[in-house]
């Protein structure tokens, strides 16, 4: 290759792009061979963008280097994962898809909010860091459980493959325990139990609404716990109805959506609802998100505070966990109140000894 060559190579964007285009059939053979998963439709989309920002100078790149390095070190971040999840859309949640928003939030995927004309129940999710776009599809009902498989897997490895070979998320994720129950300790968890339970309740007797009715599997045995805490914590009398259901509302991880607007919400899953917007019994389990460490133990990743249970090994979910915080605190409460009488019965018994030999 002569001088005058490689100049005209690298002055002629005809020649390059056309070079471009001859390496990216060769990986794409060459992916083909080695079996790996062809590239994202949107990889294509993408190159075109580039096009016509052709006149990029090398200081911007060298910025956009810069900016990919600090992005590096935010795989693992929380509020970055948190601020992605928050993208989802009611109609990404609606439908069932082959991966839910927490996974692909966990990939650096965000959602655009945009659907595709042709299929208006296909989502447009968008990765800030290389500006790629994946399209996630809805499940359709009559598929069968292996048809549903084989989407799913194409669509977890597409999670990966969908960004540009050279983005972070490409070969990384976000690990799970990211994302995960955040109480820790006995004294967090009755904090929250009640604190929530406590502003639920003001804003109701504040805005004069009532709470609502709910759909509930609790047991009998848990309900009776769930009482007696709430006639402990509630002192003062209210000019409310049922106020144990803002303590149920509680165990299941549901804080006041707002203190002039009556509702709950979970932080966790990004669920919201105002009481006078209810239809229908409010589902305390259902209600959450199907991967909400309220709900789901996998990604919960908690273990019982009893230390003594035989089930101390055993993944739970949160509100498991809070209902076994709500049990030793029940038992204290129940076995000092006892100490209480049996002392109290002493006492008496010593005054009438005290007055026979008076
Ligand atoms: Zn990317
Ligand atoms: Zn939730």
């Amino acid at each position: 290759m002569t001088e005058s060559d490689t100049i005209q190579l690298s002055t002629n964007t005809n020649d390059v792009r056309k070079e471009a285009e001859e390496l990216i059939e060769l990986i794409q053979q060459v992916r083909s061979r080695i079996d790996l998963p062809p590239i994202f439709k949107a990889k294509k989309r993408c190159f075109k963008q580039l096009d016509n920002t052709e006149e990029l100078s090398l200081p911007n790149k060298k910025i956009l280097l810069e900016d990919d390095i600090v992005e590096l070190s935010k795989i693992d971040s929380r509020e970055d994962l948190m601020t992605r999840l928050r993208s989802y859309s009611t109609n990404f949640h609606l439908i069932q898809r082959p991966v839910t928003a927490l996974e692909c939030a966990k990939h650096g995927w965000k959602d655009t909010n945009k659907i595709t004309e042709k299929e208006p129940d296909t989502c447009v999710l968008s990765c800030d860091t290389c500006g790629n776009n994946i399209f996630v599809i809805a499940i359709k009902c009559k598929a069968s459980e292996k048809v549903v498989n084989e989407v799913k897997k194409r669509y977890e490895a597409g999670l990966y493959n969908g960004h540009k070979e050279s983005c972070q998320w490409r070969t990384q994720k976000c690990d799970d325990s990211v994302y995960c129950f955040p109480l820790v300790t006995i004294e967090s968890g009755l904090e929250k139990f009640k604190a929530d339970a406590n502003n639920i309740i003001s804003a109701c007797v504040k805005e004069k609404q009532a709470l609502p009715t709910l759909c509930h599997e609790l047991d009998d045995r848990t309900l009776i716990k769930v009482k007696y805490l709430a006639e402990q914590t509630q002192k003062e009398p209210v000019e409310l109805e049922n106020i144990e259901t803002a303590y149920i509302l509680s165990l299941y991880g549901w804080e006041l959506l707002h203190a002039d607007i009556p509702g709950v919400k979970c932080d966790l899953c990004c669920t919201r609802k105002a009481f006078y917007l209810l239809k229908e019994p409010f589902d305390i389990l259902r209600r959450h998100k199907s991967y909400c460490p309220y709900i789901n133990a996998e990604t919960a990743n908690a273990y019982t505070p009893k230390g003594f249970s035989l089930r101390r090994t055993q993944k739970i979910s949160g509100s498991d966990w809070m209902k076994d915080v709500l049990s030793l605190e029940y038992v204290i409460l129940i076995k000092s109140r006892d100490l209480s009488l049996t002392y109290e019965d002493a006492l008496d018994e010593k005054i009438r000894k005290l007055q026979n030999i008076l």
